[in-house]
């Protein structure tokens, strides 16, 4: 099946090649996402959180993040796919996104991590476009104004890692103001990936 329902989430049960396809797509299209990584973490805050919990019952698309999932659907007996978690996705993403010309916005984790980040891909990948980098301890009032930059910055693709749920309630409340086509939240990706 193309979705499991997993104690009552829809994940996507895909493969990271087909994951990435999809994102091409929706930009292509010009039909906006929201997607969320849930792992055995995740499953846990939704059962206290029901805000969390409605907004990844309501995202495009849900994906099963590390093999916590992986094992839970081996005792459930559904046969997933694959294990589509943001690590790995991040740098095929930018290697699909600097082939198609298309630009990603990287905004959260402490000031200058996300700005090293994208700078350890652009050595990977000459070709990635960063349409922008922001640190995601910005004050409230400065909200508007971080939405306002991510959406002249004309990326494609908002990563956001301000952590679960912050992110994802983020996201969901902020998703008809935003203008990338794809909005996703990526947790500590950035902290990861910047050393
Ligand atoms: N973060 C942020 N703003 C906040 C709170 C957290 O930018 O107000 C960042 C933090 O610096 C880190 C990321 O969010 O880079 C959260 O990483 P963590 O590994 O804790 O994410 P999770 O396990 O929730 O996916």
């Amino acid at each position: 099946p193309d979705h499991l329902d997993f104690f009552g989430i829809a994940i996507a049960n895909t493969t990271m090649g087909e994951a990435i396809d999809w994102i091409v797509r929706r930009i292509r299209d010009d039909r906006p996402a929201t997607i969320a990584f849930v792992n055995p973490d995740c499953l846990n805050i939704a059962y206290t959180n029901p805000e969390y919990r409605e907004v990844l019952n309501q995202v495009e698309r849900v994906l099963p993040d590390g093999i916590g999932i992986r094992f839970g659907c081996r005792i459930l007996g559904f046969g997933l796919r694959a294990n589509v978690n943001g690590t790995d996705m991040f740098p095929r993403l930018c290697e699909r996104c600097a082939d198609e010309k298309l630009s990603l916005f990287l905004l959260g984790a402490r000031p200058g991590v996300a700005r090293q980040a994208a700078e350890n891909m652009l050595q990977r990948y000459p070709d990635l476009k960063i349409a922008g980098t922001r640190d995601g301890y910005f004050a409230p009032d400065a909200e508007a104004e971080v939405i306002e930059t991510i959406n002249r910055s004309g990326a494609d693709i908002l990563l956001v890692a301000f952590g679960v749920p912050k992110q994802e309630l983020w996201l969901w409340k902020h998703r008809s103001r935003l203008k990338p086509r794809i909005a996703m939240g990526v947790g500590g990706l950035f902290d990861f990936y910047s050393g």
